[in-house]
């Protein structure tokens, strides 16, 4: 079956052409193999919640393994590439199709991890699906297919992976690719702040601030440098991006107000 599409921006044809165009002469990642396997952590039908698509009904790709271990990580089952179960890609496709909807997500874990994971979004894509790939800025994101769209997770300094993260791949960005920074603390807020402003990254691209959330909250707390600091509310977020006229979007994870925390599959 070949997915329905989106009405809308979200089908925009000159988008991807720019996508298509900004990509001539980058090396592409060879696409592989349809027996080429992945290290998959679940499949499942869900309302997107966490970019300029929060809100359309999306398939979720879990990939499993993650470099990074981040202080509030909501997805801890997902860092390990070894509990994962073993997927050629076309099975996975073929997974993806049984669930009906035209937008499809990678995300884990780290789903750059995987090198067989470009060539996934790749089978996608040419299939005619709309691909995002949400990645934790801890690989390189050099070689993705510019048909996708991603959404780039920066790590502030409370994540407690700020200084692992891979700065280079801000210039490798799409303008229509998206930047996503979750906060754990009002010292959090002003990096990332200053961040934005000193580097124009809002003038480039869709910015979303997200407070981290109380599904990470215990973590956060049973960690000793954060365990002084008051988690932040969102409403606070909210008057401090209007306190100084931030042009970023406030982010609140809509998956966690229809579902709630700490469930799988959702
Ligand atoms: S990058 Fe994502 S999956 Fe990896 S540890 Fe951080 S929050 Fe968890």
């Amino acid at each position: 079956m070949h997915p329905a599409p989106i009405p809308g921006n979200f089908t925009n044809r000159s988008e991807e052409s720019r996508a298509a165009s900004w990509g001539a002469g980058l090396k592409m990642a060879d696409p592989g193999s349809d027996h080429d396997t992945l290290s998959l952590s679940e499949i499942y039908a869900s309302i997107q919640g966490e970019s300029t698509l929060a809100g359309w009904p999306c398939v979720l790709v879990r990939l499993a393994g993650c470099p990074f271990r981040c202080a509030y990580c909501d997805t801890p089952e997902a860092r390990d590439e070894r509990v994962g179960q073993r997927v050629p890609i076309g099975e996975i496709v073929r997974r993806v199709r049984s669930l009906g909807l035209p937008l499809v997500e990678l995300t884990g874990g780290e789903p750059l991890a995987q090198d067989a994971a470009r060539g996934l979004a790749t089978r996608l894509l040419d299939a005619g699906y709309r691909v995002l790939i949400e990645s934790g800025n801890s690989v390189s994101i050099e070689g993705i297919d510019p048909r996708a769209r991603l959404i780039l997770d920066l790590k502030t300094p409370d994540s407690g992976m700020s200084e692992q993260q891979r700065w280079e791949n801000l210039a490798l960005l799409k303008p229509e690719d998206e930047i996503k920074i979750v906060l754990c603390s009002r010292s959090d807020y002003e990096w990332a702040r200053d961040l934005v402003l000193q580097r124009n990254l809002t003038e480039q691209h869709v910015v979303h601030f997200s407070p981290a959330e109380a599904t990470v909250t215990s973590r956060l707390e049973d960690t000793p440098s954060l365990a002084r600091r008051r988690r932040i509310t969102r409403r606070e977020l909210a008057e401090w991006i209007l306190a100084d006229r931030l042009a970023v979007r406030l982010n609140l994870q809509l998956h966690l107000w229809i579902w709630g925390r700490g469930r799988r599959g959702v």
